[in-house]
């Protein structure tokens, strides 16, 4: 599997992962590979949520845009999540959003997250998305009873406007009316959040961009960018793109030694996912919600939901590195914790497996800005495994920020550069280390 700290580059052609959204989606589409020369005012480098979204928002401002993605629309993050469209980024809640930039800038930052699935959900209604979109609600699930109490805090300290979306749900409540799973100790439930099929949502965004008169290339990565006098080159296998301005919105997947620019502030971590067989009718019944998307406290962040078909989706943390993704014993890990929920799920066939990068910042917020020594190309990264609906935020405030940079609130989200991580390459052996840990409180 590509590895953006250890490969070069990444290679084109290689198709969709085997995940369940690429079997279950029949659509492909076929955008050219970028040959010869030619000048656009920005070109957008990656085919995810972001570069769509940049894209689409630069379009409707009649900025000629070019976008090129390394391989198919989606092919990253964006086609291979678990399609959980929540309001939040980053790993950071309200409270630790105050403590750190304070109150104003926490109730400014919380503003942007909960309004980007309400604007997700009025853009798939706007154009009539066919994405499998499922109205049931995110739950939280407190493993231990010390995270209920730590849940009726947060529902606490959320300032009213978004404390409507939540409720608390008692261990009883929560096995009657949502789910019943073991070792539960009662959740929060938030119901502004839903589910998709993130890759008919990427090729739904690609077929938009396309129609407003914006270029796409596919398996086309970019080599190098850089400036000659008055435009930047970016380089690929078979061609020269001169433009003004540059999106680098290849997130998590940007191949860190031939685009060095995000190396040390952002560090790809890899989550994995597994898809069982379809349920049958009684096991069925432990799924009490249609649509509920659920993640539990257990340091090391399961995360599952049933599909439209009745198989259970079931993700968390993945390997270290991308040689092993897919090794027995990490598959093991992750059917374990589904046991653990479910124990009556016991040797369910597992029909799909795959994983992706997300992109941690040292922060753990989103940073969407531009480069202080290079302030005609702009980025976007770190949403901690949290992008689905923030991204599209994310990538309209990219387009104002080439376009009317006043319009982008000044907060630390948009306007600070991220502080790099300290001793970059021994990152992985810091999660190692960190896996270890989380993994003995899990079973403590
Ligand atoms: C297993 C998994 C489950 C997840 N589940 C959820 C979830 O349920 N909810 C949620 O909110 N978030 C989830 N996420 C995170 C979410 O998917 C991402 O935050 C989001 O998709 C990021 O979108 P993006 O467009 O920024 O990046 P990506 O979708 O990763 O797009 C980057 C693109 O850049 C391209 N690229 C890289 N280098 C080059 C190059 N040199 N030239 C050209 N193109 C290049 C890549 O091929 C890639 O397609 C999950 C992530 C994973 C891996």
């Amino acid at each position: 599997m590509y590895d953006p700290l250890t490969h070069s580059n990444i290679a084109p052609n290689q198709g969709y992962p085997g995940s369940f959204w690429a079997a279950d989606t029949q659509q492909r589409l076929n955008f050219p590979q970028f040959e010869g020369e030619t000048e656009t005012d920005v070109v957008v480098i990656g085919g995810g949520y972001t570069g769509l979204a940049a894209a689409l928002e630069l379009r409707q401002k009649g900025v000629a845009v070019c976008l090129l993605e390394a391989n198919e629309i989606g092919w990253g993050c964006a086609g291979r999540n678990a399609g959980f469209a929540l309001p939040g980024s980053g790993r950071l809640g309200y409270g630790a959003l105050k403590k750190a930039y304070g109150e104003e800038d926490a109730d400014e930052i919380i503003k942007e997250f909960y309004a980007a699935p309400e604007e997700l959900k009025a853009f798939i209604e706007k154009h009539s998305l066919d994405v499998d979109y499922t109205q049931g609600g995110y739950l939280k699930i407190a493993h231990k009873q010390k995270f209920y109490q730590l849940f009726e805090q947060q529902y606490e300290e959320l300032p009213e406007a978004y404390r409507k979306h939540l409720s608390l749900v008692s261990k009883e409540q929560l096995s009657s009316s949502l789910l019943d799973t073991n070792k539960q100790h009662g959740g929060l439930y938030n119901n502004s959040s839903f589910g998709i099929n993130p890759l008919k949502m990427a090729l739904a965004m690609a077929e938009l961009v396309d129609k407003s008169g914006g270029t796409i290339f596919c398996n086309s990565p970019v080599l190098s960018y850089e400036r000659n006098g008055p435009h930047y080159e970016v380089k690929t296998a078979k061609g020269l793109l001169r433009s003004k301005y540059i999106i680098l919105a290849t997130n998590a997947y940007t191949p860190n030694k031939s685009l060095p620019a995000l190396h040390r502030i952002q560090f790809p971590v890899l989550s994995s996912v597994l898809v069982t067989q379809p349920l049958s009718d009684e096991q069925l019944e432990l799924f009490k919600q249609p649509g509920l998307l659920c993640m539990d406290t257990r340091a090391l962040k399961y995360y599952y939901r049933l599909l439209p078909d009745n198989r259970l989706l079931f993700g968390g943390r993945g390997t270290i590195k991308g040689s092993n993704h897919d090794s027995q014993g990490i598959k093991n890990k992750l059917l374990g914790a589904l046991k653990d929920s479910f124990p009556t799920l016991d040797n369910m066939q597992i029909d799909y497996y795959w994983s992706g990068w997300v992109s941690v910042s040292q922060d753990q917020i989103p940073h969407i800005g531009c480069f202080p020594d290079n302030p005609d190309v702009y980025y976007a990264m770190g949403y901690c495994g949290s992008g689905v609906a923030f991204t599209h935020t994310a990538g309209k405030r990219l387009a104002q920020l080439i376009t009317a940079p006043e319009d982008v609130p000044e907060l630390p989200i948009y306007w600070r550069f991220p502080k790099p991580f300290p001793l970059a390459q021994f990152r992985r052996l810091g999660l190692w280390g960190y896996y270890q840990w989380q993994g003995l409180m899990d079973l403590a």
